[in-house]
């Protein structure tokens, strides 16, 4: 048989087990035994209301009867037919057999014995049963009972004391199923909160409310559910997120309602049921009339409304709907919605941090780009005056009538034009790496044969400045991946910031290694050092030690922030390590090949 509707919440149930609580069953497994033992009857059933059936969730007696009857369905309507032609007993109803409808088939069981004599003898046939009813007169249940210890019909004493165990019986399965309908609520709640929660990390406002909402409308069993958030600072959308994605229209007069007595709720932590036909205490007769009218504009019996902050802020509030007909929320839902509420709020807030960051990113990466464009701008600009400046340079210098005191000029010119040519030439490399439309073309990049060429490009400098430098590469090709020129230039930094900043009779030690699934390239060496505050500042656009040390070497500042650009752009790492007046160690990662 297929599954039954489970009356609760709408899911499938597959057997006795799927029924309230392991306390609840036993309790009412406990009557059943009761009417067994204590009033003499061999079976003795308890089933519940599941859809449009009654499920055996409890059965005393032999085993063979528990196996056949546990979990068996009988539908409603054969109790009901059942009832209408029954005797009444009380809370019992009594079928003899001669009037009796139903079919074995109906209640899956019928009990094979040979009845006694007499008229008031137990026939197969006879049935006994007390429908289980909720408070407001609904059947929830049934207590059938078959197969009297006597052989014969109940006398007086045992009816009454059947009339008891059916009381009893009754309460057990009303707690059963408030208790299941509770749990289920918290699941339902918990379910809910479990998904705001899960959501609230880096989602913009709309995506966040968007996904909550559809939750919140099934956590809670509403009908529906929007978010007012407010426009408490520029980046509050004051905009109504419903879960439907249809656009519920609050009229403004309501939207100003809803935003005060959500910040009022908010203090006193407290939500509001608003039910069609019934005044809101918080508001003004004429408040209740405008949003009983609106209710009704939109088919809603009752509504939720509960404020949602964090803190002490109130960012907004979460309305849940209910149409006519649905059962209205318990307390322990509210307390759940009002709990839901804080997470939104911190969900909210965090949402509006993630916008406004991510605005600002946006900024700051157009600012980046077109600071980019300005220096490659200038940067062109300066280099063709400059170019004529030096070729005019060139002419003049050999020129053969020049006095000392004007070739010493020319001579200044011709460094201080140097100078320039390699800022601006920094300049162009520095804006070329940091431009996103001129992207890293990785291709295997061999690092010992350009190591090798560092080492004697640098020969003449070294030799110059008293510094030995020594060169550990493996015997086997270590490869990176990425652009081969932007490599050799970072590497041609570090080595000539090395040489330059060595102090005479001194070693710069490079290596080269594979570590893993990235190269390294470690340069060491044994001069002026940096200090700890300026090794924070090292790697930005035209950062110079105030070290006089430091100072006595000329230099644009631009080459570290090209090698830390170079590495970042290649999705590699550089680090160092100093000590004043020790020597310095540079490490760079690359990606291996
Ligand atoms: P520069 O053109 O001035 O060398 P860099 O960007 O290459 O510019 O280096 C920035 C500053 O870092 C240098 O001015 C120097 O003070 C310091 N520096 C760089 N490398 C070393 C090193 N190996 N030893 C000591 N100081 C260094």
């Amino acid at each position: 048989m297929a599954p039954e509707a489970d009356p609760i919440d709408g899911r499938p149930s597959t057997g006795p087990e799927s029924w309230s609580d392991p306390l609840s069953r036993e309790t009412v497994q406990l009557i059943a035994e009761g009417v067994t033992e204590m009033v003499g009857f061999q079976v003795a059933i308890i089933s519940v209301v599941r859809g449009e059936a009654l499920r055996a969730v409890a059965v005393a007696g032999s085993d063979e009867a528990r196996k056949q009857l546990m979990g068996s369905a009988t539908p409603m309507q054969v109790i009901h037919d059942e009832v209408a032609r029954a005797d009444d007993w009380g809370r019992f109803k009594f079928v003899p057999h001669d009037r009796a409808g139903g079919s074995g088939d109906d209640y899956g069981w019928v009990p094979d014995f040979v009845p006694e004599e007499g008229p008031d003898a137990w026939h197969p046939l006879d049935l006994l049963i007390a429908p289980l009813e909720d408070d407001a007169g609904a059947v929830v249940g049934l207590l059938s009972i078959d197969l009297p210890v006597s052989g014969r019909r109940p006398d007086v004493g045992q009816r009454s004391m059947l009339e008891k165990y059916a009381a009893q019986a009754e309460r057990a399965v009303l707690v059963a199923l408030e208790r299941h309908a509770l749990s289920e609520q918290i699941r339902l709640a918990t379910t809910a909160r479990e998904i705001v929660r899960n959501a609230s990390v880096q989602l913009r406002i709309d995506d966040l409310l968007m996904q909550c909402g559809a939750a919140l409308t099934q956590g809670f069993r509403a009908g529906g559910s929007w978010i007012q958030t407010f426009d408490d600072d520029v980046l509050g959308t004051g905009a109504l997120h419903s879960a439907q994605g249809a656009d519920i229209v609050l009229p403004d007069v309501l939207i100003k309602v809803a935003e005060n007595a959500a910040h009022d709720l908010w203090a006193l932590q407290q939500w509001v049921l608003i039910e069609l036909g019934r005044p809101v205490e918080v508001l003004t007769l004429e408040q209740s009339a405008q949003i009983h009218a609106f209710m009704e504009r939109i088919g809603t019996a009752a509504l939720l409304f509960v404020p949602v902050g964090a803190g002490s802020t109130c960012v907004g509030n979460l309305v849940l709907t209910r149409v006519e007909g649905q059962p209205t929320w318990s307390t322990t839902e509210a307390a759940a919605a009002l709990d839901i509420g804080h997470d939104l709020g911190r969900a909210i807030l965090n949402a509006r941090t993630f916008d406004r960051e991510h605005r600002l990113v946006k900024e700051l990466t157009a600012l980046d780009v077109y600071k980019g464009q300005l220096i490659a701008t200038v940067s062109h600009e300066l280099k063709n005056p400059l170019t004529a400046i030096v070729g005019h340079l060139e002419i003049l210098e050999s020129a053969p009538e020049l006095s000392d005191r004007t070739r010493r000029s020319l001579s200044a010119i011709d460094r201080g034009a140097q100078r320039l040519q390699r800022v601006i030439d920094d300049l162009l490399l520095l804006s070329k790496i940091g431009d996103p439309d001129n992207p890293v073309i990785p291709a295997p990049v061999e690092l010992q044969p350009i190591l090798e060429d560092l080492r004697d490009l640098t020969a003449v400098a070294a030799q110059r400045a008293k510094v030995t430098v020594t060169l550990d590469v493996p015997e086997e090709p270590v490869t990176a991946q990425g652009d081969g020129e932007e490599i050799d230039r970072a590497l041609s930094n570090l080595l000539g910031n090395a040489v330059k900043y060595s102090r005479p009779d001194t070693t710069v030690s490079v290596s080269l290694e594979r570590d893993g699934d990235e190269v390294v390239v470690v340069c060491r060496d044994q001069g002026i050092g940096v200090s700890e505050e300026d090794q924070q500042h090292l790697f930005t656009e035209f950062f110079r030690s105030a070290d006089p040390a430091a100072r006595a070497q000329s230099g644009t500042g631009l080459g570290l922030a090209i090698v830390a650009r170079i590495v970042e752009r290649h999705g590699g790492s550089i680090a160092v390590e100093s000590e004043l007046g020790v020597g310095s160690t540079f490490t760079l990662r690359l990606p291996a090949a």
